[in-house]
């Protein structure tokens, strides 16, 4: 079977797809519809970078507490109003990101990168890297997926928020032109991982109050929040009775939107704390659980980012994809500019261990991309452009080529040949190069970073393993001398057509 799209349209291809059952949604003419224009009076700029840092703040403020009670979370750290001590940063107070932030960070690069949503392209952007706090529906999608199995199949079973959490991102591309590609980018990024109804009309009405949220002009009333959400999940919705895992809330069966509108809203009369009103709907990462906690949340606290976020990240269980969720729509509604300079302050940006500032430098690119621009906080933040040396010129064919590392890296490129790297320091500390290689010692290209860790996470997502003997026992190592050969191609590597993350 084809993994390459057979339509030109997104909408089309999922109608199709939800036609042949294997795209679970109920299809209504609102899914080809295009949304509303955003008024002209927005500011675009502050409520697009607020919605991606607010999903970014929202799950790094709770990833490091991620999966405790409340109560237990609240006694091992007491009120979390700011990033806990971080191991993987020297115990600083800095926001790291898990799977949420990665992976809707990781699809707005997809869609940079590829002009529109690919979903096989996004499902090998997702299968490349290392992610954190992976889910298990998302764990069973990769397995799949690296077994070959195409994107429309690949989907785990689960009514898990995975899907949920990283769908911010499929707006970005249609907000200057809306169409009706919107539900379908929505469907096929939702369907690629959650093989499941539930999953799907919920990433549908996140995205429709998303959308809702960067068009709003003053801060809506706490019963739109419900009824927006509620009324988008019936218009898609299954007649499916869902009934809750743990029997919370004790004998309720039925949609989405009647849990929603059954408990929900008597909870806002009765004007429960979020930590009473999650206690009777739970607060895990089931859809059943999570989408109540994120609308009862934002009805409650909507008018607030501050309070909407510190009360996902203390009073939830999964807090930090319903803080994910919940920073996305505070933020699309009250823009960056409004979400505490501390906590955007000490986010690093990175979707990865080593790539400080990725964050802000894709937002620079999308801003730059779909006409909204770019604000100068996102544009302070981008770091210094990493400078790729082209090899051109740089040496002659034959030129003695002195390689000191002895660490290489290998990659097979296709059967009985591999490219070969290492990673040499530049003289006064002015960064590392990798050099690239042949079977036969002859060096044909190089790159330059800033740092080794640039180098070697770069190496990583293009396909490069560190050689051992133990593991590569089939193929031999080159050894010196190593001297220049232009290859037959070119300079494959650092002109770009070969490498991807510079
Ligand atoms: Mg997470």
């Amino acid at each position: 079977m084809s993994t390459h799209r057979g339509f030109e349209s997104s909408v089309l291809e999922c109608k199709a797809l939800a036609g042949q059952g294997i795209l679970k949604i109920r299809w209504h003419e609102f899914l080809e519809r295009a949304p509303d224009a955003i008024p002209s009076e927005i500011n675009l700029v502050d409520r697009v970078e607020g919605m991606m840092l607010g999903l970014a703040v929202g799950d790094s403020l709770g990833n490091t507490s991620e999966s405790m009670l409340p109560s237990g979370r609240q006694a091992a750290y007491g009120h979390v109003d700011n990033y806990l001590p971080n191991r993987h940063a020297h115990s600083r107070r800095v926001g790291l990101p898990s799977d949420d932030t990665q992976m809707a960070f990781w699809t707005l690069e997809h869609l940079l990168r590829e002009g529109g949503l690919e979903p096989q392209y996004l499902g090998a952007a997702f299968a490349r890297r290392q992610i954190y706090g992976l889910g298990m529906a998302v764990r069973e999608f990769l397995t799949n997926f690296k077994s070959g199995m195409p994107w429309m199949h690949a989907g785990a079973s689960s009514a898990g928020n995975g899907a949920l959490m990283r769908i911010a991102p499929v707006l970005i591309p249609h907000i200057k032109s809306p169409g009706p590609g919107l539900w379908g980018d929505t469907l096929m990024a939702a369907h690629l991982t959650h093989n499941d109804a539930l999953s799907n009309v919920a990433s549908v009405a996140i995205v429709d109050l998303l959308w809702k949220l960067l068009s709003c002009e003053t801060v809506p009333d706490r019963l739109w929040w419900v009824e927006t959400f509620a009324a988008t999940c019936e218009l898609v919705e299954p007649a499916t009775h869902y009934q809750p895992r743990m029997g919370h809330p004790a004998d309720f069966s039925g949609t989405l939107s009647q849990l929603i509108r059954q408990y929900v809203v008597p909870a806002l009369e009765a004007d429960l704390s979020v930590t009473d009103a999650c206690a009777i709907w739970h607060s895990g990462a089931y859809l059943l659980e999570t989408v109540p906690c994120v609308v009862y949340i934002l009805a409650r606290h909507g008018h607030d980012p501050e309070a909407a976020i510190l009360a996902a990240v203390n009073e939830t269980k999964d807090n930090d994809t319903i803080a994910a969720i919940v920073g996305a729509a505070v933020g699309a509604l009250h823009g960056v500019s409004a979400l505490p300079p501390q906590w955007v302050s000490a986010l690093l940006g990175r979707t990865e261990s080593a790539d400080d500032g990725r964050v802000f430098e894709l937002l620079r690119d999308a801003g730059n991309k779909y006409g909204y621009g770019v604000s100068t906080l996102v544009a302070s933040r981008v770091p210094a452009k990493i400078t790729v040396r082209t090899a051109k010129a740089a040496f002659a064919a034959g030129d003695p080529v002195k390689v000191l590392r002895k660490i290489y890296w290998v990659k097979i490129v296709s059967f009985l040949q591999q490219n070969w790297a290492a990673i040499d320091d530049l003289p006064d500390a002015s960064g590392v190069r990798i050099w690239f290689f042949s079977d036969v010692s002859t060096v044909f290209d190089f790159i330059d970073y800033p740092s080794r860790a640039n180098a070697r996470a770069a190496l990583r997502v293009n396909g490069f393993s560190v050689f051992t003997a133990e593991d590569f026992d089939f193929i031999a190592r080159p050894s010196p001398p190593f001297e220049w050969q232009s290859h037959p191609n070119g300079e494959i590597y650092s002109s770009g057509r070969y490498w991807i993350g510079q």
